[in-house]
């Protein structure tokens, strides 16, 4: 088997892949995969914006990486932390050189605002579409570049290291296609279809840590997920559409079934704007106390016009929904939102496999700890893509001549997966581990969803897209669970 030859293989164009190649060496020849449109993707979804000391006479470093302690339980890396600290502000002013749009105040400087968590007003935003608006900008910013091949809706089937190279079989147009290079970025996004309900779009099935988790890479805290508290309450869609923490920055209340603030009672201080995690927990205790899920979200209090001018596309989509957020509360419940473990990094954002890099959601610097501060998340992505792009400029001393390398590698074509893996894994999932791990559920679950990961042993499958899916989200099950049991036995559960 031939395969083509790149100095550098970027999987994912969300804002870790798309900043990764900004920041690469325009000397190198580069591969951009894109499973689906080059938008559809969890950047793409982010709202409330990205957080960053930008304003040094009201906040500091170290309030930024206390705050994101606090958050983390203090299970954080420091050294990653003080990166991310330190250097994102730099990142997030060079957007603007992409064309990046930030909201500003009469002055002209960039209006901070605040999320749940956050001690100062540090959030850049772009209205209520902040990703949207980075995403599109450095789709742009990359299009330019004439080392970069971008190649949408081409899915990255398989994954394997040989010699030096990196072998990847890649699905486009219905034929496979076969590139090799000595250095690859994964920034392949979250895990959020690993549930029923998640924030996350179709494309986040972790389909990079089942590929470095089988060449051999280190996989951490896989079991640090994060669940928000407040998606739009629809048990109808897969996607639940976020209400944004800077609704509960701007001064939104939560209230139960009876019109209470029952935030008052759990956490009399940080009242709505404790931390994810928190306020999710409070939900579910309520949720438990009541009897019953309908809670929901009130800015109603708030003048109308304001409401409707700083979240115009959240009041949009609420509003088709059927619900008017200017002038009555709206149905909330917590879902799965983001994943803080992954593809463990060092510093210069490589895994343990010598030229594997992983950026972004995918990855596992360690900066967020047990739980993610919000709007930390995006600014990961900016500083560790920039940071393996960085590294493998200077590790890439020549660049390889080679136009094409030949390899062994088996057939992708076979019988159809049978249907119904996914939706399996989703429930056994669902009743697991959701907000909190529950043992009995998570042991059961195990026990299947090792004898569902059996079926990828057979090479009798054909091996597209719903293969790469379906394997990711039963590997991801299989190690989140693992995890947790043995988390559980070593007593941090109970
Ligand atoms: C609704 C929502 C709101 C959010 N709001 C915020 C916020 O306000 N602030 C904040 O900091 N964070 C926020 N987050 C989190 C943040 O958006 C994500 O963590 C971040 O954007 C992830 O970027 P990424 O580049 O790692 O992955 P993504 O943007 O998800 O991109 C992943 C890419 O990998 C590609 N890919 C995956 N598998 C394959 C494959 N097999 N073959 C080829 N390509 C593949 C996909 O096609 C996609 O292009 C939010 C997330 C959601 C879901």
């Amino acid at each position: 088997m031939d395969f083509k030859v790149f100095d550098v293989i970027l999987v994912g164009s969300g804002i870790s892949g798309l900043y990764a190649a900004l920041n690469l060496d325009e000397r190198l020849n580069i591969l951009m995969l894109s499973k689906r449109e080059l938008t559809l993707n969890n950047s793409a979804l982010a709202q409330g914006g990205i957080a960053a000391v930008l304003d040094k006479e009201n906040d500091s470093f170290e309030l930024h990486i206390k705050d994101t302690l606090i958050a983390g339980n203090y299970k954080n890396d420091m050294d990653h932390l003080k990166i991310l600290v330190e250097q994102g502000p730099v990142d997030v002013r060079n957007l603007k050189n992409f064309g990046v749009e930030f909201d500003t105040n009469e002055q002209g400087n960039v209006n901070l605002t605040l999320e749940g968590g956050h001690s100062r007003r540090r959030i850049a935003h772009h209205k209520d579409t902040t990703g949207f608006e980075i995403e599109t900008r450095l789709i742009e910013g990359v299009l330019k570049l004439r080392n970069v091949t971008v190649v949408d809706n081409s899915v990255l089937t398989r994954m394997d290291k040989k010699d030096d190279y990196f072998l990847a079989e890649v699905l486009h147009n219905g034929k496979y296609h076969y590139y090799a290079a000595k250095n690859t970025v994964l920034a392949t996004g979250g895990i959020g279809r690993v549930y029923n309900y998640t924030t996350n779009s179709a494309i986040a099935t972790g389909d990079g840590i089942q590929f470095a988790y089988n060449m051999g890479a280190k996989i951490k805290n896989i079991s640090y997920i994060q669940f928000h508290p407040t998606a739009f309450a629809d048990k109808n869609s897969r996607e639940s559409f976020l209400i944004s923490e800077a609704v509960r920055g701007e001064g939104a209340y939560l209230l139960n079934c009876k019109g209470e603030r029952f935030m008052l009672k759990y956490e009399p201080e940080r009242k709505e704007l404790a931390p994810r995690d928190v306020v999710s927990g409070c939900i579910l205790k309520e949720s438990k106390r009541l009897n019953s899920t309908d809670f929901f979200l009130d800015i109603s209090h708030k003048d109308s016009d304001y409401v409707k001018n700083r979240f115009p596309m959240i009041y949009q989509k609420v509003l088709e929904k059927g619900f008017d957020m200017a002038k009555e509360p709206i149905p909330i419940f917590p879902c799965q939102h983001y994943l803080m473990g992954g593809i463990d990094v060092d510093l210069n954002s490589e895994s343990t496999i010598n030229g594997l890099y992983a950026a972004g959601e995918c990855s596992h610097t360690g900066v967020h700890g047990q739980n993610r501060l919000a709007s930390n998340s995006l600014l990961e992505a900016l500083v560790f893509s920039r940071l393996a792009a960085e590294d493998i400029n200077r590790k890439v001393q020549e660049i390889d001549n080679a136009k094409q390398v030949s390899y062994e590698f088996s057939s992708p074509e076979g019988k159809k997966i049978p249907k119904g893996v996914r939706t399996e894994i989703r429930s056994i999932m669902q009743e697991a581990f959701f907000v909190e791990p529950h043992y009995d559920e998570c042991i059961s679950g195990l026990v299947r969803v090792k004898e569902l990961m059996s079926l990828f042993d057979d090479n009798i499958y054909q091996i597209d897209r719903d293969y790469v899916e379906a394997r990711s989200i039963t590997t991801l099950a299989y190690l989140i669970l693992s995890e947790i049991k043995e988390r559980f036995e070593k007593g941090h559960d109970k």
